[in-house]
Formats: C-alpha cells, structure tokens, sequence
C-alpha cells in the first residue's frame, strides 16, 4: 500500500501506473507515437491525478521559510514585508512588457519612473546624483570603488590604491575593493564596536596618506550602532585626499531622519530589495543604486536619465554622466525592482518614509529588551541601537549560536543571522524590520527565552535540533554550493 501524501514525498514516490491528470478529447488527426528515442527507460514519467501534483507543487511551495510565511529577522539582509501593490505596479503590462530596445519616444513612461525614482533617492539620501544600473549591493560597492579610483586618476594621483575598511564591514566590502584593483586594508574596531581612530589616523599618516583611495565604511555598522564619530572619520579621509564611500545597504534606521549625502559621504548604494521592498533572497533579483555627491556625481555608471522641456514640453532621455565608469549591467537595471521600489516611496509619502525607520529601530529595541537576560546585546552596554542588534549567546555548556539557530525553526521562526559580524564571536544577529506586530515579536522574544532555558535544562534537544524538518542539519556550505536539485531514486 502507498502511503498517503506526505509532504516532503517525490512526485515519483506517488506516481500509479494508469493514473491520469487529464482526459484530452478524441484524437481527430492521424495517431503519432511519442519520439522513442528521447524515452528513456530509467526515467519514466509519473502517472498522476492532478490534485495530487497541485498538492505536491503547493506543499513543496511551502517548505521553504518566506517572509510571507513566517518572521525572518535576518541582520543585516532587512527582509521586510513586501506591499502586493508593489507587485501590482511592477507587472503593469506597460512595464512588463515594454522591450529595452524601443525607443526613448515610445517609452517616456518607464522613462519618467527612473527619473522620479532618481529623485526621491536624491531627496532621501541627500546625494547630487543617483545611478539606477547595479544589479545588487555588491554591484553597487564595485561601481563605488571604480569611481573613487577613477577620479583619482583623473586627477594624475594614480598612485592612491589603498582602500580602509573596517573589521566589522559586510564580506562583500573588501571583495569589492579587491575586484576593483585596490588594496582593501583592516581597520579594527574599538571596544564599543566604533571605529579606532587612533588605527584610522595611523592608517593615513604621512607618506601612507598619499596612497589613500578611500575609506568604505557602514553607518549603521553592522553593530546594529550608529558610528558616533563618523564627522570626524570623514574628515580624517578627506584631509588624507581620501573619499569615503558609504555601504548603504541598510537604509532602515536612517530614511528620513539623516541624509548620507549631507553627512560627507561621497559616494554610497542602496540596496533597494532591503530597504525598498523588493521580495529577495535566493540570489536576487536585486538593485544597488549608487548615489554620489558633487565629487563623483560625473563618474557614476550610466545611462541615467533626465528630464527636459518641463512642463511645457516633458520630455525624459538617457544620459551618460560626462566621466562615467560605463555600463554596469545590460539595458537600463533590474527595471521590476527599480518599479517596486518607486511604489513603496509613493506609497509611504514623505512622513512614512520617516515613519520606516521609527517603527524599525523601536522594533529592534524593543526586541532587544524583551530577550536581554538570555541574550545580552555584545556591544553598546545596554544603550539604544539602531535597526537590528547584535548578541553573542552563551550558556557555558557547549551550547552555540548554531544550535540556537536550529532550535529555532521548531518554534517556527527563520533564525536570525548568524556568526556575522565576524568580530562577534558566535553572533546572532536580529533585525525585526518595521512590518513586525508587537504580538509577532513577543512570539519570537518568547521562543528565543523558552530556548535559553531548554539551553540550561535539556541541552541535548537543542543539539539534535531542528526536529521537525524533513532534513536535519545539512552541511550548509555544499547546499548552497552544490544543491541536489535532481531526483535520484534510490
Ligand atoms: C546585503 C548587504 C550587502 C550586499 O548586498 P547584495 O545585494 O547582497 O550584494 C552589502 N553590505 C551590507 C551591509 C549588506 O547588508
């Protein structure tokens, strides 16, 4: 006998010879077998109803943690709910379907939605220009690094290669660094998780002074802190003759409160799939716009586009910044996201966009209060933090991040981030976003402090977590790197 349907069952598993999903009508033509050749015998086709395979596909569907599904506080990576108007305007079939190759006189509306979008970007971050062609944050970063380079050498400084990046930064900081030919150099961190002046100014003395490109730094750090002497790191580079750029792939503590491009940064990306909504995670699609202050604004990637003849005679065309790094990407971005992200700024006005960041730092914080007992943030004694915090869990009985993370899942919950930053030995990194009720995070505050205990009392359930999942503890590394995405019977 067949075991009745099961969630994680293989669509083979449940396959009964003579089964049919569909009856197709009376063949009214001249009967032609199936090509032989392309059937082969080990792989026979599944013969199934169809409320089964819609079963399946559904079920199957709903294996994977969404943030449509259940709460995903994941530092750092900010996986917000994503408003289904946003959907709406972004399959609108004069987006969708509008090819990249039609002229600009055919596509003045898709035309207009970058321009505003450049605008709004421009109003909330403070910058003189804005790039809409990155693909993702690290796209962003690298067309950054290029451009600090480039001007340099438009200036005959070619000999400014050394980029500063702190220890806290995101991985893709010093990779992007790197791809753009500079030398990425460590800058460690204080022990309020604040940047060490004393190694910063070390770094840009004297003769090393000349060969600073710049400093990539984040503010927020990925403490979950705002960096308090970020005036004076800023000015340490530019007396230097350095540039700074600004990892803004979290925007969520700071859109309408402070302005990046006033703060002094020269050059910085915004990771709209994060901050502006746009469904992510799995690999994309993403969009890293690059915003760039006075210095840099004529070296970002291009096409940009640009409004002319307004109002009288509106008209919007591509443009290339006069010194520009060139393309990044093909066409003009991940144009859906770029819609999604138009949407959600509209949508939310001036005043919600302010109200994003309120919501998400007093989230965070209120979170962070909740759990304090059990999981003590690891920097910023017992202050405020900004969008997300960071704790460094420890039960003293061999009990780490890791199985936390596992436990987790039994409780229903996507675990936060984890063993990131790397200057947080066993960091568990949460950020709960603006969209979170007050009851969701009490829910999660109340797993996290119902495992601390289990952590004490019954640390083998936690080790041998999670329990309820089709699979148990996978090697993490070769699932990303080598998915088994074929079935293989056994
Ligand atoms: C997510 C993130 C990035 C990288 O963004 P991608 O779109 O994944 O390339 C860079 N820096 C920080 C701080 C991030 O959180």
């Amino acid at each position: 006998m067949k075991e009745p349907l099961r969630a994680d069952a293989l669509l083979y598993e449940l396959s009964v010879e003579g089964r049919k999903g569909v009856s197709l009508p009376k063949l009214d033509v001249e009967e032609t077998p199936a090509p032989q050749e392309l059937l082969r015998e080990e792989l026979p086709l599944p013969e199934l109803d169809e409320a089964t395979v819609v079963r399946h596909f559904t079920l199957l569907s709903q294996k994977n943690f969404s943030i449509d599904g259940q709460f995903y506080p994941l530092g750092s990576c900010t996986m917000k709910y994503n408003p289904r108007m946003n959907e709406e305007a972004a399959s609108l079939k004069g987006f969708r379907r509008t090819h990249p190759l039609l002229p600009e006189t055919m596509t003045q509306g898709a035309l207009a939605l970058l321009y505003k979008l450049q605008e709004s970007l421009k109003e909330i971050t403070g910058f003189e220009s804005f790039s809409l062609q990155g693909a993702a944050g690290a796209q962003g970063e690298l067309a950054g690094a290029l451009m600090i380079r480039a001007y340099h050498v438009s200036r005959g400084d070619s000999r400014r290669n050394r980029m500063l990046v702190p220890d806290s930064a995101h991985g893709t900081n010093p990779a992007t660094c790197t791809m753009a030919g500079l030398i990425a150099e460590t800058i460690p961190s204080d022990s309020n998780g604040a940047v060490d002046l004393a190694a910063l100014r070390e770094a840009v003395s004297g003769e090393k002074g000349k060969t600073l490109a710049g400093l990539m730094i984040t503010n927020p750090g990925t403490l979950g802190l705002f960096e308090p002497n970020i005036a004076g790191i800023i000015k340490i580079i530019h007396d230097a003759g350095g540039l700074v750029y600004g990892d803004g792939a979290n925007m969520n503590a700071l859109l309408g409160i402070v302005k990046p491009g006033r703060m002094g940064f020269d050059v910085m990306h915004l990771n709209l799939h994060k901050t502006f909504s746009t469904p992510h995670g799995g690999g994309g699609p993403g969009a890293g716009a690059v915003g760039a202050g006075e210095l840099l604004k004529d070296f970002l990637p291009g096409p940009l586009a640009s409004l002319s003849g307004y109002p009288a005679a509106e008209t919007y065309t591509f443009f290339q910044p006069s010194s520009s790094i060139g393309r990044l990407k093909s066409f003009n971005g991940n144009f859906g996201v770029l819609v999604r992200a138009y949407a959600y700024i509209r949508t939310l006005g001036r005043q919600g966009i302010r109200r994003v960041s309120e919501y998400a730092v007093l989230n965070a914080n209120y979170l962070k209060a909740l759990v304090k007992d059990a999981y003590p943030a690891a920097y910023g004694g017992g202050k405020p933090c900004m969008h997300e915090f960071v704790s460094s869990p420890s039960f003293g009985n061999g009990i780490t991040t890791m199985d936390i993370a596992k436990r987790l899942i039994d409780y229903g919950f996507h675990p936060p981030t984890v063993y990131f930053p790397l200057i947080v030995k066993d960091a568990m990194m949460v950020e709960p976003t603006e969209t979170e009720s007050k009851e969701t995070l009490e829910a999660f505050a109340r797993a996290l402090n119902l495992i601390a205990a289990e952590a004490r009392e019954q640390p083998e359930l936690l080790k041998e977590a999670p329990h309820n999942t089709p699979v148990g503890r996978l090697d993490e590394t070769a699932a990303a790197r080598k998915p088994v995405l074929r079935y293989r019977p056994v």
